[in-house]
């Protein structure tokens, strides 16, 4: 279909060629063996990888969800893995180079970051991790990068990077790129477009959209495709066929779901603004946002989830305010369609500029929820919280 209509056109339809029924939807497709038609077809050239189905690792289940996400992120070719940890992982174990140098922005997911210092390690290379919106230049670097590594906006302090600044970096370099893609998904950010070598995205968060299934893809084009590809296949790391029906199934509502989400975050991170008991709020669609205007230029849409700051609050004052909450959860994902709220300890982060950060963060997951019901039992427990300090930081 052509990639001109809207998005929410687009989940409603992309994929379903490949049900081989009369039901709206592809069933889960389990199998292992595939029994191929005769000895002709077993020596035959393999056809489309997406079609000519000749082991349980694909199925027209699995097919579907690739043609969607490649349709929705403008790229030819789409691995999918057991996790979005595994996503990353792959094209980064793909794409390093003995010796290499990996250059990531520095506020990206934690994981992500021990997964770099984890393959510089085995690699014999080195890892900068880069705190300013905008790359370092190749002066500044002690050689070529083979990976530049990009997460925006930043996990946990949303941080937005020059986008563009850093595909300029990896095209002077010869280095891959890739830019994990999770908050504003495709429809936000179109990573590839911008000339990003490869999209990761957490399928597990707004896709799948319901807290109940982990997944993770990689979309990409041309050579750098083939070679994840290639390296995906004798990685084994493959989704079950009951895993993808779930995400498929997701990803037909993502659309509406998402922008509910990023409106009503939004709402929810305005309003914060103004309350006496918040010190700080990080979301980069508030026009207070240190890289509000870049956003802007790089971004159609975001997602519900962002962070503040409690006024004169330490991590237990923070604790304290998220236990009195109604109806947000504790818990580490996010993307579905409950709210959640998570404190978090700045400290506890590995990063190199962490001494700016205020003692706890709490970070919020706007669910689908009333967003009046959501604010009101926000200021319920703001109303109940203590500040040591009444300052409000400026
Ligand atoms: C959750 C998350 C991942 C990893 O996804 P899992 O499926 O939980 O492994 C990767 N990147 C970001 C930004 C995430 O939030």
């Amino acid at each position: 279909m052509s990639n001109k209509r809207d998005p929410a056109t687009r989940t409603s339809h992309v994929g379903r060629k490949h049900r081989q029924s009369r039901l709206v939807n592809v069933p889960p497709f389990r199998g292992s063996t595939v029994l191929l038609d005769d000895t002709a077809h077993m020596r035959s050239p393999r056809g489309n990888p997406r079609e000519d189905y000749r082991y349980g690792l694909k199925s027209p289940t699995h097919s579907a969800l690739m043609d969607l996400l490649c349709d929705l992120s403008g790229a030819e070719e789409c691995q999918l893995h057991p996790s979005g940890l595994a996503a990353l992982w792959n094209p980064l174990v793909a794409c390093m180079k003995p010796g290499g140098l990996i250059v990531a922005s520095d506020s990206i997911y934690e994981p992500a970051r021990r997964a770099i210092e984890d393959v510089v390690a085995k690699f014999s290379g080195h890892a900068i991790f880069h705190a300013q919106s905008s790359p370092p230049t190749l002066d500044e670097l002690p050689m070529e990068p083979s990976i530049v590594y990009c997460e925006s906006p930043g996990s946990l302090t949303f941080e937005i990077q020059d986008l563009a600044g850093w595909v300029k970096l990896a095209q002077e370099s010869n280095a891959i790129s890739m830019i994990d893609n999770t908050w504003a998904t495709p429809l936000g950010l179109d990573a590839l477009g911008l000339g990003f070598d490869i999209d990761i995205q957490a399928l597990t968060k707004y896709p799948s959209g319901h807290s109940d299934v982990l997944m993770g893809a990689t979309l990409a084009s041309g050579d750098v495709a083939q070679r994840l590809n290639r390296h995906h296949h004798v990685s084994g790391m493959f989704a079950s066929p009951d895993d993808v029906f779930l995400v498929s199934r997701g990803l037909r509502t993502m659309p509406h779901r998402l922008a509910i989400q990023d409106k009503h975050g939004l709402m929810v991170a305005s309003w914060l603004e103004t309350h006496e008991k918040v010190a700080e709020v990080y979301h980069p669609g508030l026009s207070s946002h240190p890289q509000h205007e870049l956003y802007k230029k790089y971004f159609a849409s975001g997602s519900g989830l962002f962070s503040f700051v409690l006024a004169g609050a330490d991590f237990d004052d923070a604790c304290r305010f998220t236990d009195r909450l109604e109806f947000f959860g504790i818990g580490y994902s996010w993307g579905g369609f409950e709210s959640l709220c998570l404190p978090v300890d700045p400290g506890a982060i590995a990063r190199r500029e962490h001494q700016d950060y205020p003692e706890a963060i709490l970070r919020l997951h706007i669910g689908l929820e009333s967003v009046d019901d959501l604010m009101d039992d926000l200021a319920r427990s703001l109303d109940a919280h203590q500040p040591d300090n009444q300052t409000k930081r400026s």
